[in-house]
């Protein structure tokens, strides 16, 4: 394992400016909310301008006459101003990649895909906004039932800090793409890579009000675009406590919402598996995006026969990675996003230990500027320390060992959150009986992929309600409303 940052490459400053943006028009002369840093040298960046309540009342105006402008341009028109967008956000794909890597930290090869990624959303729910059809139910001579789907209004969207282009353009695609207007509020530890898409539209030529970013104090930002009439939906992609209380707000308005939230991943390698590969293609999956991605492995299930296989491979393959500044092209690893994930890592550590656990590998932070956790991985601990009920959002994971699939699937289902897991057999007995029984959203079998754009991802229980992608990806953004129609003059 070696950590040396070099703050050379990491400081270049993106070429975007951070502001608000509202009725189509940037405002930057506001007091400052926040204070972004490089996490890799702690480096403060700039200042983000913070929204006043007067700002806020203006962004929910201009959504609401953007909407109205919005919902009736057709479709095909709609979809040619995305297109141009999304063109720009490719052809300046590298510029906010170093951006994103910049105020995250990730690998500058993830945050590039994470562009790729963010712009084939749009691909996907352009074509969907394009056969967002209603239905026209059989009825009588004299009478036309019509249900039809339309845009359910202004959308109000709270995305994170891990995923800052990937998770607004979920948002702004499913708004834009079914006619709603949206007011952001992108996370203002990362802001740039939402300015910088923004910036994509404006030029595109959208309306003026489709699209508003802010920034602020988050629980004031919620408190207000909730209870707003003009909004009509909510989503957040973020943790799951935030998720109940916008939840909770919603709820007294009596709004929709879409909510992708956290989980805490298991991966059950069964009997008969080459563990010693699988081991070494965990890590990876492990401490891709730093470890910061929502259904990231936390909870190494193996069972007992390739147990010892799986962890010397994991603990071989950890003791490789490369744990450098995200902008430099040879790092496998970059810094967790703040001093406080750095904090939590630790006592995560901290806590198996006193609990009897082992530490296998890694266990502490890497040198003394950035915020460099070792990849981790715990073992020998009660299944009820806390790396065990907590998502780490970060590189420490423990491995159990399982006699029984029973068993795993027992533990895998013990916590509140069901978002992901991925498993790892040979026999399509288990496959099936891992399919019907994981209680959760998505399970990967045999790989550490995760959907792409065309299927749903999203999960269950405290790990949120509705889904981003697949077939159904415009649902939560559109709502159907019901027309009888008696043809006969009155
Ligand atoms: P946190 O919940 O303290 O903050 C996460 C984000 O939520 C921040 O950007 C913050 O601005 C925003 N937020 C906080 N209060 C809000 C409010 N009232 N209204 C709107 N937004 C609000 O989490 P953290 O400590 O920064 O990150 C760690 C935890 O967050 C992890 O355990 C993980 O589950 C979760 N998380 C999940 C995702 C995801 O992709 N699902 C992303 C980021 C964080």
């Amino acid at each position: 394992m070696s950590n040396q940052t070099n703050s050379s490459i990491g400081d270049t400053l993106p070429q975007t400016r951070v502001g608000l943006f509202i009725d189509g028009e940037w405002i930057y002369d506001r007091p400052s909310c926040f204070e972004v840093l490089n996490p890799s040298n702690e480096q403060a960046l700039y200042a983000v301008p913070g929204a006043t309540a007067k700002d806020l009342e203006r962004a929910l105006a201009a959504a609401q006459k953007g909407f109205e402008i919005w919902r009736n341009t057709p479709p095909v028109e709609r979809n040619v101003i995305i297109t141009r967008a999304i063109a720009l956000v490719r052809e300046r794909a590298e510029m906010i990649a170093r951006t994103i890597t910049l105020e995250n930290g990730k690998l500058i090869a993830d945050a590039r895909a994470e562009v790729e990624r963010s712009a084939s959303f749009f691909d996907w729910d352009m074509a969907q906004a394009l056969r967002a059809y209603g239905t026209i139910v059989p009825g009588e001579a004299g009478m036309q039932k019509l249900i039809l789907r339309q845009p359910i209004g202004p959308v109000a969207g709270f995305t994170p800090w891990n995923v800052p282009l990937s998770a607004p353009s979920r948002k702004i695609s499913g708004a834009l793409c079914s006619g709603c207007s949206i007011i952001l509020k992108a996370a203002e530890e990362t802001p740039s890579a939402a300015v910088a898409m923004v910036q994509c539209f404006e030029e595109a030529g959208l309306p003026k009000g489709v699209l508003n970013l802010v920034f602020g104090n988050p629980a004031e930002v919620s408190t207000t675009l909730i209870a707003s009439p003009v909004t009509r939906m909510v989503t957040l992609t973020g943790s799951v406590a935030v998720g109940k209380h916008l939840t909770q707000l919603a709820g007294q308005a009596m709004k929709p919402v879409l909510m992708e939230l956290g989980g805490h991943a298991a991966v059950i390698v069964c009997e008969g598996v080459n563990a010693a590969a699988i081991g070494r293609m965990a890590l990876k999956s492990k401490i891709r995006i730093n470890a910061q991605w929502c259904a990231a492995p936390g909870r190494f299930l193996i069972h007992e026969s390739v147990y010892e296989a799986f962890v010397s491979a994991y603990v071989d393959a950890a003791l490789e990675v490369r744990v450098l500044d995200g902008m430099d092209a040879s790092a496998d690893l970059g810094p967790v996003s703040s001093g406080r994930r750095l904090a939590a890592m630790q006592h995560l550590v901290d806590d198996a230990v006193s609990r009897g656990g082992k530490v296998a590998v890694g266990g502490a932070r890497v040198g003394s500027r950035g915020y460099f956790f070792a990849p981790t991985l715990l073992t020998d601990i009660p299944l009820d320390a806390a790396i065990m009920t907590d998502e780490p959002f970060g590189p420490v994971a423990a491995a159990v060992p399982f006699k029984t699939l029973d068993e795993a699937l027992r533990i895998a289902n013990s916590l509140p959150v069901g978002l992901a897991a991925f498993a790892f057999t040979n026999t399509l007995e288990e496959a099936e009986r891992l399919s019907r029984d994981l209680d959760l959203g998505v399970l990967s079998i045999n790989h550490f992929g995760a959907p792409d754009p065309d299927t749903p991802f999203g999960g269950v229980r405290d790990s949120g309600m509705g889904r981003e992608g697949g077939p159904w990806s415009l649902d939560a953004y559109m709502v159907s409303k019901t027309v009888l129609q008696k043809t006969a003059r009155v």
